[in-house]
C-alpha cells in the first residue's frame, strides 16, 4: 500500500504559482545563453499610461536583454485590452505613442524587433473564437489574476472582455507562436490558461503534431515591484514612478513612499514588503543586493533610504529618459514603427490563422 502525503499548504507567495515559475525561469536562462535562436517571445502592455518602474524591472529590462541575445521579439500595445475594466479608452492614441516611445528609449530594436497593435492585426482577434470553445466558463471563473483585476475595476458591472481577458491573451501569444513569455508575477494565471488552450488545441485537431507551443512564463528579479501606496505599482492604481517622470518628480513620490515605523533597515520581503521593495528597486539600480543596500543603510531610517532609492533611480534612468525625449521629438517615426511592426504581424498572423482553419477542416 503507498501512502499519500497531504500537499503542503500553499504559502501566499505560491497561489500564483510564482515558487514553481521561479525555478522554471532559471533552466530556461541556461537554455536561451545555449541557443537564443529557438525562442521566440511575446509580450506587451495596455496602453492605459506610461510604463513605470514595475513594468521595467518586471519585465521591459528582459525583453531588451534577450533581444540582445538573438531571441526574436514581438511586442504587443494591447489597445482592445483597456476596455476590459473601462468604458472608454481615455487619449488612446497618446497612450500608444507613450509605449511606443518607452520601448525604443529602453532599447528595443525595431529593425529586429517587432512592435505592433491589437486592432490592426484582424487574423491574431480572430483566433479567440475557436480558443474560447478549449475552456470552460468555470475555469475562466478561478483566475485569481482576472479576481483582482474586476476588484481593482472602474466599471461597476464584469465585461464579457474582462472575463475573457486570458483567452484573448492567449490568442496574443500563439498568434506568432511564442514559446517564451517575459512577464510579471500577476500574468502567471493569465499564462497557464495559454498553455491549456494551446495543449487542448493541439489535443483535438493537431493530428498528431502540435500546431502551436505551450510557451513558458520568464520571471525576473522583480516579479511584483510595489507602488508607493504598498500594493502592486500599477500605471492604473496611481502608484507608480514612470519611467518618463523627472528628477525632482521620482524624489517627490519616493519621499511619499509607504514605509514601516522600524528604524533599522532591513531586507525581509514577506514581513517588511514595503521597505524590502524600495530596497530591492535601488539594487537593482545599482547592481547589488537588496542586502547589501540594507547594510549601507543600517539604522539611518527610512528617510536614508528613500534619498538611496531617489539617487538610484534617477542615475539609472538618466540615460532612458534622454533617449525618450529625443523619440519624442520625431512623432512620424514613432508612427512608422509601428505601422511597419503592424505590417510584421499581419503577415505572421494570417499564416497562423491558415493553418488553424486547415486544421480545423474550415478551408473553403
Ligand atoms: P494597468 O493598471 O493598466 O493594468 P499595469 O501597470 O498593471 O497597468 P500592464 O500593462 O497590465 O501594466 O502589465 C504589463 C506587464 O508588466 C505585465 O507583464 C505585468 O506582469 C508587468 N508588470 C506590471 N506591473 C508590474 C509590477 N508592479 N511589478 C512587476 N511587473 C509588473
Ligand atoms: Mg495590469
Amino acid at each position: 500500500m503507498t501512502t499519500t502525503l497531504a500537499p503542503a499548504a500553499p504559502s501566499a507567495d505560491d497561489v500564483l504559482g510564482t515558487s514553481a515559475a521561479r525555478t522554471r525561469s532559471a533552466v530556461l536562462e541556461r537554455q536561451i545563453l545555449e541557443d537564443p535562436g529557438r525562442f521566440r517571445i511575446l509580450t506587451g502592455d495596455r496602453p492605459t499610461g506610461r510604463l513605470h518602474l514595475g513594468h521595467y524591472f518586471g519585465t521591459l529590462h528582459n525583453r531588451v536583454r534577450l533581444q540582445d541575445l538573438g531571441v526574436e521579439l514581438f511586442v504587443i500595445v494591447a489597445d482592445y485590452q483597456v476596455l476590459t475594466d473601462r468604458d472608454v479608452a481615455d487619449r488612446l492614441t497618446e497612450h500608444v505613442e507613450e509605449l511606443v516611445l518607452d520601448h525604443l528609449a529602453i532599447g528595443v530594436d525595431p529593425e529586429r524587433s517587432t512592435v505592433f497593435t491589437h486592432s490592426a492585426v484582424p487574423a491574431l482577434n480572430q483566433l479567440l473564437l475557436p480558443f474560447l470553445s478549449l475552456v470552460s466558463v468555470a475555469e475562466l471563473n478561478r483566475n485569481p489574476t482576472v479576481k483582482d483585476e474586476i476588484a481593482h475595476s472602474r466599471q461597476s458591472a464584469v465585461s464579457g472582455l474582462m472575463f475573457t481577458y486570458p483567452v484573448h491573451q492567449a490568442a496574443d501569444i500563439l498568434f506568432c507562436k511564442a514559446n517564451l513569455v517575459p512577464v510579471g508575477q500577476d500574468q502567471l494565471p493569465h499564462l497557464e490558461v495559454t498553455r491549456t488552450v494551446a495543449r487542448r488545441f493541439n489535443d483535438r485537431y493537431g493530428s498528431g503534431t502540435a500546431v502551436f507551443p505551450e510557451p513558458d512564463a520568464l520571471l525576473s528579479e522583480a516579479p511584483l515591484l510595489l507602488g508607493t501606496d504598498g500594493t502592486k505599482m500599477s500605471k492604473s492604481r496611481g502608484n507608480s514612478i514612470a519611467l518618463a517622470a523627472g528628477a525632482d518628480e521620482t524624489a517627490r513620490l519616493i519621499k511619499g513612499a509607504k514605509t514601516d515605523s522600524e528604524r533599522h533597515i532591513a531586507y525581509d520581503p514577506a514581513g517588511r514588503p514595503e521597505v524590502s521593495s524600495l530596497l530591492l528597486l535601488a539594487a537593482l539600480c545599482q547592481g547589488r543586493t537588496p542586502e547589501e543596500v540594507a547594510d549601507d543603510i543600517g539604522s539611518a531610517g527610512a528617510a536614508a533610504l528613500k534619498r538611496t532609492v531617489t539617487e538610484s533611480v534617477n542615475e539609472y534612468l538618466a540615460p532612458i529618459r534622454s533617449r525618450r525625449a529625443e523619440y519624442a521629438r520625431d512623432r512620424a517615426y514613432v508612427l512608422r514603427i509601428l505601422r511597419e511592426g503592424n505590417e510584421r504581424a499581419r503577415a505572421v498572423a494570417d499564416a497562423t490563422l491558415a493553418e488553424v482553419r486547415a486544421a480545423m477542416n474550415s478551408r473553403y
